[in-house]
C-alpha cells in the first residue's frame, strides 16, 4: 500500500472550501492593495538559494530537495520564494517598470524538516514582496497586507512583533557590540550558540535553548545601535503603523542572521496561532538583488504559511462559501429518455450551469435518493411517457413541487434559475 510521502498530504475534496477560501481572501485583499500576481518556477537552480537563502541557514544547510537533472544541473524544489521573485526581477528588467514592483504569489514550497504537527515538507505559501523603494511607508503597506489578510479570515487578537537590524553602515558596530558581550559569558552558551558567535552573531537572539533564554534578556539591543537613516526609518514606520492604529511589539530577538537583510524585521501574531511558530514574518532585503547579480534595489517582502491557517479555520468550525452544488439532476428511465436527458444535461453544461446525470440502471426511485444527496436545486424527470409528449417533469428539491417544461426549453428553463429554489 502505497502512502503520500512523509510530511505531504492530500488536500481532499471536502477540504478545498477551506483552501479556496484561503486562496481566494490572499488574491482579493494583494488586490486591494495593488500588488500583482507572479508565478515563478518550483525548482530553481541550487546556487541562486544558496547565494539568496544564504549558506549557513538552516534552509540552504539541512532543508532543501537539491538534486542534479538528466542534463547535469543543480536544481533545488523551492524552500521559500523571495529568491526565485528577485531572480524574476532582475531577468525581465523589472527595474524599468514603474517602482516599486508590487507582487504576490501563492503556492507550495519544500523543505526538508522533522515533520510534526502542522509542519510539512510540502507547504503553502502567501508570498508578498515590494521591490525597488525604500520609503518605510512601503514597510507599513507590506505590513499592512499581511495583517488585512489575517483579519478578512477572521483572526482576532493580531499583534505586530517589530525590530530595526541596521544596515551595512551600522549593523557592523553592533556586532561588535554583540561579540563582545557574548563572549564574555560565552561559558554559559549552547553548543549552537558557539558555533553561531562566530560565524552569524545575529542568530543568537533567536535560540531557542532555555539557557540562552537570560543571556538573550540581557544582549545589546539592534535599536540602540542604529544609524540616522536607520533610526529615521524606523521612527517613521512606527509613526505609521500608529497612524493606521496597529498594535506593535519591539522585539530585539526578531533577527535575519545574513548581511543583506536590512532595517525592519517583523512576524504578525494572530490569536490562536502560537508565538513560537509565527505563520506569517518579513523583512527588508536592501542588499538582495544586488547579491543576486541585480543593481542595487532596496525591498521588503513577508510570508505566511497556509496550512497553520486551514487547520485553524476547521478546527473553528469557520463558516467558508460552502462547494458548489448543481444546479440540476438529471433522472431517467429507459434507453431514449437517457439519451434525451444525456443531451439535456450537456446543453445546460454549455450554458454554464453544474449539472449531473444519472448512471447504471438504477431504480427511478435511487436515482432521485442521489439526486437528493447531490444537493441539486432541481430534478429533469424522463420517462418515455414525457418523451412522447415532448416534455420533461421538473421537480423542486426543496418543496417537491413538479412543473412539465418543453425538452426544448430543458436546458435554458433550468438556467434562468441558477438562484437555487
Ligand atoms: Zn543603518
Ligand atoms: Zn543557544
Amino acid at each position: 500500500m502505497y502512502q503520500a510521502p512523509r510530511g505531504t498530504q492530500d488536500i481532499l475534496p471536502e477540504d478545498q472550501p477551506y483552501w479556496e477560501f484561503v486562496r481566494s481572501t490572499a488574491a482579493d485583499v494583494c488586490r486591494r492593495y495593488g500588488f500583482e500576481r507572479l508565478d515563478i518556477p518550483l525548482f530553481e537552480e541550487t546556487s541562486l538559494f544558496v547565494r539568496g537563502v544564504g549558506e549557513g541557514t538552516d534552509i540552504v544547510d539541512k532543508e532543501m530537495y537539491s538534486f542534479e537533472d538528466k542534463g547535469g544541473t543543480e536544481l533545488t524544489l523551492r524552500p521559500e520564494f523571495t529568491a526565485g521573485v528577485i531572480r524574476a526581477y532582475i531577468e525581465h528588467g523589472m527595474h524599468t517598470r514603474p517602482q516599486p514592483v508590487k507582487v504576490f504569489s501563492i503556492g507550495p514550497a519544500f523543505r526538508y524538516e522533522r515533520p510534526q504537527a502542522g509542519r510539512f515538507r510540502q507547504f503553502h505559501q502567501l508570498n508578498v514582496e515590494s521591490i525597488g523603494e525604500q520609503d518605510p511607508l512601503v514597510d507599513a503597506e507590506i505590513i499592512s497586507v499581511m495583517w488585512s489578510f489575517l483579519e478578512a479570515l477572521g483572526f482576532g487578537g493580531l499583534l505586530l512583533q517589530l525590530n530595526n537590524i541596521g544596515c551595512p553602515a551600522c549593523r557592523p558596530a553592533y556586532m561588535q557590540a554583540l561579540q563582545d558581550y557574548y563572549r564574555s559569558h560565552v561559558d554559559e552558551l549552547c553548543e549552537d550558540c558557539r558555533r553561531r558567535l562566530e560565524r552569524n552573531p545575529l542568530r543568537l537572539l533567536d535560540c531557542k535553548a532555555t539557557g540562552c533564554q537570560p543571556l538573550i534578556a540581557g544582549a545589546p539591543r539592534s535599536t540602540n545601535h542604529l544609524c540616522a537613516d536607520c533610526s529615521q526609518h524606523f521612527a517613521r514606520l512606527r509613526a505609521y503603523l500608529d497612524e493606521l492604529g496597529r498594535p506593535y511589539e519591539l522585539n530585539h530577538r526578531l533577527v535575519r542572521g545574513l548581511d543583506y537583510y536590512t532595517k525592519t524585521v517583523f512576524e504578525v501574531w494572530a490569536e490562536g496561532i502560537g508565538a513560537q511558530n509565527a505563520v506569517c514574518g518579513g523583512g527588508r532585503y536592501d542588499g538582495l538583488t544586488e547579491e543576486l547579480g541585480g543593481k542595487p534595489t532596496p525591498g521588503i517582502g513577508v510570508a505566511c504559511g497556509l496550512e497553520r491557517l486551514v487547520s485553524l479555520l476547521r478546527q473553528q468550525e469557520r463558516p467558508v462559501p460552502p462547494p458548489q452544488r448543481p444546479l440540476a439532476y438529471f433522472a431517467y428511465r429507459g434507453d431514449s429518455a437517457r439519451l434525451a436527458a444525456l443531451r439535456a444535461v450537456e446543453a445546460l453544461r454549455s450554458l454554464g450551469a453544474a449539472a449531473e446525470i444519472a448512471f447504471g440502471d438504477r431504480s427511478l426511485k435511487a436515482q432521485m435518493k442521489a439526486a437528493n444527496r447531490s444537493g441539486a436545486g432541481w430534478a429533469a424527470i424522463l420517462g418515455d411517457d414525457e418523451l412522447a409528449r415532448g416534455v420533461a417533469v421538473v421537480r423542486s428539491m426543496r418543496d417537491s413541487e413538479q412543473v412539465e417544461v418543453p425538452l426544448g426549453e430543458l436546458a435554458s428553463w433550468l438556467a434562468a434559475r441558477v438562484t437555487q429554489p
